[in-house]
Parts: structure tokens; sequence; C-alpha cells
């Protein structure tokens, strides 16, 4: 009973979290690409009515049709725009994914208008459309969206049945269609049951996702990223802070005299000296803060938004904070480790990639020519020549 409320808890924060910050990024590219698929699909199914009216110009039916259409096109146009022109938000998802599964509902309510209830209860062709809206909901890698578009998409499903039965439950459902068959309760219980099934395996992509994407991402050892994905950020990153007119710090670090601390300790102390500076480091940096194992004992940090100044303390914050770390040894009793780091600016230091980690690694290594257990990066300019600032 037990491990099934702690089963039930870990599913309950699971579906409640927010994504982290590698998902959000692969959460905008789903989101863009959804759009994308939502505009022609739209303009596309515009064709249908179009179509009916050039053959059969006095049908209601195919006005109302248009309309929805319509509806459709300028919403998936106005998704578009928002979501092309603007920052990523994880807002957006929840209202683009419900917004799809709506226009699916609205797409059957216009059957109720214009007195085709039938088709609203056993249409097949735009209801399976909710399962592409829910199926879709899976690529921006959110249990919380997945959940709302399915409860939102169960919810305007069964108000329309239920309304559509109240309103035409004499002839008009029961008399047998001969491209829709009869109203019955038992394929319409049917019918909600496949989209709970449909939430339940998006729920489950997503899951794969996540799983797949930590792994891809991480470094076993120490829980950090590994340096696959800070390469890739840092490119990203760089992109994003010249169009935002932004800048970034880059600080790489490496632990003092780590071969001696293996040899005297042992390898396995020495591992838990890395998951200590890991610790430390997860702890002192900010959430959009990128911390990275670069090689063995070497860690790189990316600090976005951040100016030369408060990437300094920050990282200077960090070597005081892991050189005050307690580790415990497996063979009993603690040790401490120093670290030291070398960081660089961008735009200041450096335009390319490479080259500002070129710059960071250069002043770890004057780092620990100048006694390990300290901080370069650039100096402000004193008169003309810049000078290296020191700390430690
Ligand atoms: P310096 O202060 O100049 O950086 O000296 P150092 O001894 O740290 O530098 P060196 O590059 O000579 O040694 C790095 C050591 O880090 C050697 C290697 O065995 C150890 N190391 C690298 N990865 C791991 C790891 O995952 N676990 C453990 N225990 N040790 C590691
Ligand atoms: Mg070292
Ligand atoms: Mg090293």
């Amino acid at each position: 009973m037990d491990s099934a409320q702690t089963s039930l808890d870990r599913l309950g924060a699971w579906l409640t979290a927010t994504p982290d910050e590698v998902l959000a990024d692969a959460a905008r590219d789903g989101e863009l690409l959804v759009a994308r698929v939502r505009t022609w699909l739209t303009l596309l199914l515009t064709l249908i009515p179009l179509l009916s009216l050039a053959m059969e110009p006095d049908q209601m039916q195919h006005y109302v049709g248009l309309a929805v259409a319509l509806i459709a096109v300028f919403a998936a146009i106005v998704l578009e725009r928002r979501i092309t022109n603007n920052p990523y938000r994880p807002g957006m998802a929840f209202v683009s994914a419900i917004t799809d599964v709506s226009i699916v509902s609205l797409g059957l309510f216009s059957f109720w208008l214009i007195s085709q209830p039938i088709v609203t209860t056993n249409s097949r062709v735009l209801f399976d459309a909710y399962f592409l809206a829910i199926g879709a909901s899976a690529l921006r890698y959110d249990p919380r969206v997945t959940v709302a578009a399915g409860l939102v998409a169960i919810g305007e499903y069964v108000t329309l049945v239920v309304i559509t039965w109240y309103t035409h439950r004499g002839a008009a459902l029961l008399v047998a269609s001969a491209e829709y068959g009869q109203f019955s309760a038992s394929s319409q219980m049917a019918r909600v049951i496949m989209l709970l099934a449909s939430v339940v395996v998006s729920l489950a992509i997503v899951n794969r996702t996540q799983r797949l994407r930590r792994m891809s991402t991480g470094d076993r050892l120490t829980g950090l990223f590994n340096r696959a994905y800070a390469e890739e950020y840092l490119t990203t990153e760089l992109f994003r802070s010249q169009r935002a007119d932004s800048r970034f710090v880059v600080a790489m670090l490496d632990v003092d005299h780590f071969k001696r601390f293996n040899d005297t300790y042992g390898h396995a102390a020495g591992d838990k000296a890395l998951q200590g500076v890991a610790e430390v480091l997860r702890a002192t940096v900010r959430r959009t803060d990128i911390v990275a194992r670069y090689g063995g004992e070497e860690i790189l940090m990316i600090f976005p938004g951040t100016d030369i100044a408060s990437g300094m303390e920050k990282v200077d914050e960090i070597r005081v904070r892991v050189g005050l770390n307690d580790i415990t040894l497996p063979r009993g009793g603690t040790a401490r480790v120093t670290v030291s780091i070398g960081v660089a600016a961008w735009p200041a230091d450096a335009l390319t990639v490479p080259a500002l980690l070129d710059i960071a690694d250069a002043r770890l290594y004057d780092a620990k020519r100048a006694g390990r257990n300290r901080v370069i990066g650039p100096g402000a300019t004193h008169g003309g020549a810049k000078a290296d600032v020191v700390y430690g």
C-alpha cells in the first residue's frame, strides 16, 4: 500500500513539475513545428467546404463549414505569428494545445448548428483529429500540457454529446444514417476511453523522451550536463545573445592537484570529491545557468545574461564554497579540494565559441601558474592598459 502511495506521489510530482531547461529548448522547436503544420492543415481543410460550395452553392451547411474552417485558419495564423515572434514560454504550449482540441470541438459543434446531430456524435474523420491534437501535445515535452489537452478534449466532447443527445434524443439521433449509423451510448463511451488511452500513450512518449534526453545530455558520475550538450548550448546561447543584444560569461574550472588527491585517498574518494564539487556548483548557480563536466576534472559553466563583474563575483563565490565543502571519504574522515577558474566574457573577450573557450582555458592555466585556488578573468581597463584581476 505504501509503495502504491509513493508511486502515486511520484506520478503526481512528475505531472506537475515545470520542464527542465534542456526540454524547454526542444519544446520551442516542437511548438514551432506544430504551429506550421496547424496553419497548413487548416488551409487545406478549407478546400473541403469551398469545393462543396462550388458544387452546391445553395446549401446552407457549406457556409457554416466554411465559417468554421476560416475561424481555424485565423486561430492558426495568430498562434504561428505569436510563437515565431515571441520568446518561448511554457504558457504558450497550454494555449496552443487547448486551442487545437477546441477547434475540433467547434467543428463537431458546427454540425449541431446545421441540424446534423448524428455527425456531431458519430463523425469519424473530425473526431480522429482529437487524437492528432493530443498526440502533437507530446511535442511540448511537458506532461502538464498533454494532461490539459486531454482533459479539455474529453470535457468538451462529453459536453457536446450530452447537449446533442438532450436536444435531439428523438428522431434525429435514433434513425440510422447510412453514412454515420445510429447514436449509441456504448460507442460514445468507447470514444471517450480511446481519448483517455491516447492521453496515456502521449504521456508515455513525453516520459521516454525526457529520459532519453537526460541520458544523452547528462554525465553519469556528477549528474551535470556533458560536454556535447554544453557546446551545443553555447552555440545556441551565442545566437540568442546576438539577437537579444545580451551578453554571457563562461568559466572553466579545474580541480587543483587532483592527481595527488587520487593518489592520497584513492580513486573512489576522487569520484566523491567530483560529486561534491558538482553539488556545490548546482546549489550556487541559478536555474538558468549551465554547469557541465567538460573533461575528467574540468567543469564548464555558462552564465547567460550576465556581465563580467557579476560573473566574476559569482565564480569567486563558487571557488570559496568549494574550498569550504567537506568531502566524506569512503574510508572514513573528510577532505577538501580547491579549484582554479578562468573566466571569459562574450562579446568583450571573443566573438566565437572556440575563441571564447580558448581564452577561458588560458586564464585557467594562468590561475594554476599563479598558485592555484584562484579566479582569473578580464580586468577593468586602467589608463588604456588591460590588467587581469586576480582573486584568491
Ligand atoms: P592541476 O592542479 O595542475 O590541475 O593538477 P592535477 O593533478 O589536477 O592535474 P592533472 O591533469 O595532472 O590530473 C588530473 C587528474 O584527474 C588525473 C586523473 O586521474 C584525475 N581524474 C580525471 N577524471 C577523474 C574521475 O572521474 N575520477 C577520479 N577519481 N579522478 C579523475
Ligand atoms: Mg587539475
Ligand atoms: Mg585537468
